[in-house]
């Protein structure tokens, strides 16, 4: 048997322009690997390149130049391994909450029982909301529901887009610590883009800071301190956000 490869994501020399050769490029010469299991960050100002490059790692979007390897093959097209939360949630406001979570799982012809529906979503503290619009919820609510979608696939790579971005300081902590809680125990890896210090410094073990026009990787921080409970309230996390704002500052 073929030993598995600890690397599960890997892009190499990634340039990206919208609208064809002559467009100026999003993303320029840029380059990741993703371990099974870790979790990683991608952290930038708003417009250097954070969601194109999740997109061309969820398979979603070809990028101009470069490469891309998931589990060890060329990764050229959504792969049901690959579950993706997106900005702003990726609710469809006319479907039921229960519609919702169910989406991803039917479109990969897989059916749920019942009672594994209900753990799921009383685990994110839910229960209840399944015949809810997203209308009807709050936005912690309705981020809940998209991680529940999201779970529910029980992929081996979890890719957030700003997913707390939109929500108060105090609901994004609750938020943070649910989604560490289920990455320690379930054991995806996760690459999580945000233009948040903090946010960064809570959840990945090594985060990319990325900047410039077009965007590329200017800095990498090691925070392993992340998968420990408690992180938080440690030293770890605070020297981290320090060299963050150091590398930050020296891109700037
Ligand atoms: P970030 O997520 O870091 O804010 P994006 O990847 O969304 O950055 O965008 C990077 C750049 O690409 C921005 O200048 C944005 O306007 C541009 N861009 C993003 N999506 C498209 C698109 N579909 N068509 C054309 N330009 C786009
Ligand atoms: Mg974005």
């Amino acid at each position: 048997m073929e030993p598995i490869s600890p690397e599960l994501l890997r892009l190499n020399g990634i340039s990206h322009s919208y609208g064809g050769p002559t467009a100026a490029a999003v993303l320029s010469a840029t380059g990741l690997s993703l371990a099974r299991g870790e979790s990683l960050v991608l952290l930038g100002p708003s417009g250097c390149g954070k969601s194109t490059l999740l997109m061309i790692a969820a398979g979603l979007l070809r990028p101009s130049a470069g490469s891309v390897s998931f589990a060890g093959s060329p990764h050229l097209a959504p792969d049901p391994r690959i579950a993706l939360v997106q900005q702003a949630y990726g609710l469809f406001p006319w479907k039921s909450v229960r519609a919702n979570v169910l989406l991803g799982l039917q479109l990969r012809g897989k059916q749920l029982a019942e009672h594994e529906l209900e753990r799921m979503l009383a685990e994110l503290g839910i229960e209840g909301k399944l015949e809810s619009y997203p209308g009807q919820l709050s936005g912690g609510q309705q981020q809940r529901v998209a991680l529940a979608r999201a779970l529910l696939l029980k992929p081996e790579l979890m890719l957030l887009d700003e997913p707390f971005g939109a929500l108060d300081s105090l609901t994004r902590e609750r938020l943070q610590e649910l989604l560490l809680q289920l990455w320690r125990r379930e054991g995806f890896a996760m690459l999580t883009v945000t233009h948040s210090l903090q946010e960064a410094a809570m959840i990945g073990e090594r985060i990319l800071v990325m900047d410039g026009t077009p965007g590329r990787i200017v800095a990498e921080i090691g925070n392993p301190g992340a998968r420990e409970p408690g992180h938080r309230e440690g030293d770890g996390y605070m020297q981290t956000l320090a060299r963050l704002r150091q590398a930050i500052g020296a891109a700037a």
